[in-house]
């Protein structure tokens, strides 16, 4: 599936979406729509995409279209939930907000949000997006602080449930240590999903410039 409407301008009603994909099995419990938006101004040192950062308009979908998107993966493959990154999502909250609120509307409670801002930052400016997400990472990715842990990238990162009825998958999925990386090839880039200890990412991008991945296929690293 192509990210359609692209030559469209950011505004309001558009959103820098940089990749959706299904299925994304290592950013939180289960099989899960993933979404990656364009866009960061936090600028971590060592940041594992910094190809994310750009805020670029080549990159804008309507928001309409990109809950379609979302909604056509989860309606053809009954996803477990919906993964939410970056770039920082919240650095396009204007638009993150109506979003969610479509993908609420329409039963799709279990998402999950990636922020590299802190916790209390976010509740603090963004409660009417807290009340549509289940669970959130926050903090800053911070080079030096190694983690074992599957959902995160630094050790000072947390994970706060806000729907308790999801908390026995997201505590079980939190528990896991780093194992499973995806490498996908799709709309002619290639994309390491999951996260991967600091330590391993060179030999990792060295990797991926070396492997050959036919597109919309998995490979596992
Ligand atoms: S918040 Fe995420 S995308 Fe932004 S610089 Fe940090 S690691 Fe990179």
């Amino acid at each position: 599936m192509k990210n359609g409407s692209r030559n469209a301008k950011k505004t309001s009603e558009n959103i820098l979406v940089r990749f959706i994909h299904y299925p994304v099995e290592t950013l939180g419990p289960g099989r899960r729509v993933g979404v990656w938006l364009q866009g960061c101004f936090i600028r971590c040192k060592g940041c594992i995409s910094p190809e994310n950062q750009p805020f670029d308009d080549v990159y804008s979908m309507s928001i309409s279209e990109t809950a379609a998107q979302i909604l056509s993966y989860a309606d053809a493959y009954g996803c477990d939930g919906i993964t939410i990154s970056g770039g920082e999502p919240f650095d396009q909250a204007e638009e993150l907000l109506p979003l969610l609120q479509k993908l609420q509307k329409i039963g799709h409670t279990d998402v999950l949000v990636y922020t590299g801002y802190a916790k209390e930052k976010i509740l603090r400016e963004h409660p009417g997006i807290i009340e549509h997400i289940a669970a959130l990472i926050d903090g800053e990715f911070k080079l030096g602080l190694h983690t074992e842990a599957v959902w995160k990238g630094s050790e000072n990162q947390t994970l706060t449930i806000f729907r308790h009825e999801f908390a026995p998958k997201y505590e079980s999925w939190a528990a896991e240590r780093k194992g499973k990386l995806q490498l996908v090839r799709k709309n002619g880039e290639i994309r390491l999903i999951g996260i991967p200890r600091q330590e391993d990412l060179p030999v990792l991008l060295a990797k991926i410039g070396e492997t050959s991945v036919t597109e919309n296929e998995d490979k596992d690293l």
